[in-house]
């Protein structure tokens, strides 16, 4: 409680990993300082999740990565984006403001590995991302590797709209920065957050999803 002013500084001094909050305005301030951040909203639906394993999601571009790809997507079209990415295969994408986040929550697998609970750790991540497997997110999974972070699962979607792969996942909350997937995942019930970083948030109204990428 700061009695109306901004805490965002305070953020910075106790070195938050996450700040979610309903308040837009903040979220874009503490993004702008480097910290992991995000948009939440209150649905009307939600769907139950697991009480023994935090399940986090995540979109790719301009979430765990930066926004570089989706530059081109939207600047250029969809050829552009796969000639750009199959050209720049083996060069790492730059961070994106939850990378941070998930390093984190790596740190804590390792901790429950050590002590003999790799598979039914209690904390479990996924990368729901609209590249291909084929093609585009060679790419992205380069990077994470290059990074030293492991995904628990990785699911390349090819453009299929992403509410009813996370409302199978039941993650206790996924990241994205477009508010349509956002969207999307709270009509199915799933707990979403918007990021609101980079390009998309300019060009809200093309969907990058619906052309395949
Ligand atoms: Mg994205």
């Amino acid at each position: 409680m700061t009695g109306g002013s901004s805490p965002i500084g305070y953020l910075k001094a106790w070195h938050t990993n996450l700040y979610l909050s309903a308040d837009a305005e903040k979220v874009r301030e503490a993004l702008s300082e480097g910290i992991a951040a995000a948009t939440m909203f209150m649905s009307e639906k939600q769907i139950e999740v697991s009480e023994t394993q935090l399940r986090v999601a995540f979109d790719g571009d301009a979430v765990l990565f930066s926004d570089e790809s989706e530059r081109i997507f939207k600047a250029h079209g969809l050829d552009k984006f796969f000639e750009h990415e199959r050209e720049n295969e083996n060069r790492l994408l730059d961070h994106g403001p939850l990378k941070g986040f998930l390093e984190v929550l790596g740190k804590l697998q390792k901790k429950f590995y050590a002590k003999g609970h790799r598979l039914d750790c209690p904390i479990r991540t996924y990368l729901v991302t609209a590249r291909s497997a084929a093609s585009s997110g060679i790419r992205a999974l380069k990077t994470l590797r290059a990074w030293g972070l492991e995904m628990d699962e990785a699911l390349f979607l090819a453009g299929a709209p992403k509410g009813p792969m996370l409302e199978k996942i039941r993650p206790h909350i996924y990241f994205d920065d477009q508010m349509f997937h956002v969207e999307g995942a709270a009509e199915m019930g799933a707990i979403a957050a918007h990021v609101p970083y980079g390009i998309a948030q300019k060009f809200p109204h093309i969907k990058s999803v619906n052309a395949g990428k």
